[in-house]
């Protein structure tokens, strides 16, 4: 039997600006360029919102100082967008052309041609790459607290990391689990002051210093965790329920490889107008951002990149 598609499926659908990735960059680049008149579309990505959209409160989004949600956050950014008449749809993209005019765009069922083009694609969580990690992923191996939390009520965790995400996350599990056990590499936090004064406050959290996780133990569904003190050596397990792991982020730029200038670590090169190697595809948020990586600096960057974005189109 032979496929039918749509009209919509067989012909490219042209837009002036097309936007990759819906989180605080993304929405801000839609709203900057939906107020100069350029309606731009969002294709969202599987995570409506990004990584914002997976935290608890955001506590240093300013404007917000009694925090603010990270769907909320989110909800409020893509509705702020469309009333000026951005439009935001649920789609993935699969490949893009980038050395054509316009710029094509694929995603699993759909072609896009652009004018400009606005990468805000984020970044993934990055993972431990030791035996049992992939098999037990969402079979008590996490990377999202507050997705997975509440299956672990009364359960003991582990948490893998020393930076804010690995902290903050830590606490927040306090919420619900019996115990915490924070396995960091390192004998001191990479994360804030506020966030260690408030896990040296927390009775359920137990730091193991100088450890990593070298292996994760389970039978449907993870019993436990090898761990190897890095200082002598010596190895040993403890009993688990869960293992969430908040070791950083990696920029999400496999499908830009060897069309945009990358840096060693993949982060799209960018200058201070978020313009990339390619004229008229702009970049903003954790995909460009190695170093900052906040909601705010995100959003920030978002709204550059929609204001140059629309300069390109006029000029
Ligand atoms: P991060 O700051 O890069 O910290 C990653 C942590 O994981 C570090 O402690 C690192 O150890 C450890 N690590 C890295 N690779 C590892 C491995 N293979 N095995 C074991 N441990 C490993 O990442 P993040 O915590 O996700 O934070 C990302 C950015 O978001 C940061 O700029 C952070 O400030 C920001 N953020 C802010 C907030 C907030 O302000 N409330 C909340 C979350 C995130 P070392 O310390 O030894 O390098």
């Amino acid at each position: 039997m032979t496929e039918t598609k749509t009209i919509e499926e067989i012909l490219p659908q042209h837009e002036k600006i097309l936007i990759l990735g819906s989180g605080p960059a993304g929405l801000s680049a839609a709203l900057y360029a939906a107020r100069a008149e350029c309606a731009p579309l969002v294709l969202s990505g599987t995570e409506l919102g990004g990584q914002a959209s997976l935290t608890n409160v955001i506590e240093n989004y300013p404007g917000f100082p009694e925090g603010v949600g990270g769907v909320e956050l989110s909800t409020l950014l893509q509705k702020h967008a469309e009333t000026f008449g951005a439009k935001v749809e649920i789609d993935t993209v699969t490949s893009v052309a980038l050395a054509k005019r316009p710029f094509e765009i694929k995603t699993y069922d759909k072609t896009y041609l652009a004018d400009s083009l606005i990468i805000a694609t984020g970044a993934s969580p990055v993972q431990l790459n030791v035996p049992g990690e992939k098999e037990y992923t969402g079979q008590g191996v996490s990377y999202c607290a507050t997705c997975d939390g509440w299956f672990f009520r009364n359960k003991k965790v582990v948490v893998v990391g020393g930076g804010d995400s690995a902290l903050e996350e830590a606490i927040f599990l306090t919420r619900f689990v019996s115990e915490v056990v924070l396995v960091h590499r390192r004998n001191s936090f990479r994360a804030g002051a506020i966030l260690k004064s408030r896990l040296e406050a927390n009775k359920k959290v137990h730091v193991l210093f100088d450890s990593v996780v070298t292996e994760i133990i389970g039978d449907n569904g993870v019993k436990k965790v090898r761990l190897s003190n890095v200082k002598t050596d010596e190895a040993s397990e403890i009993e688990t329920d869960g293992v969430f792991i908040f070791i950083g982020h990696s920029p999400n730029t496999d499908l830009y490889q060897g069309q945009l200038d990358l840096d060693e670590r993949g982060y799209i090169k960018i200058d201070n107008k978020m313009a990339t190697s390619v004229e008229g595809v702009f970049a903003a948020g954790e995909v460009a951002d190695p170093i900052f990586r906040q909601v705010v600096t995100s959003a920030g960057m978002g709204a550059a990149a929609g204001m140059q974005a629309a300069k390109f189109l006029t000029e």
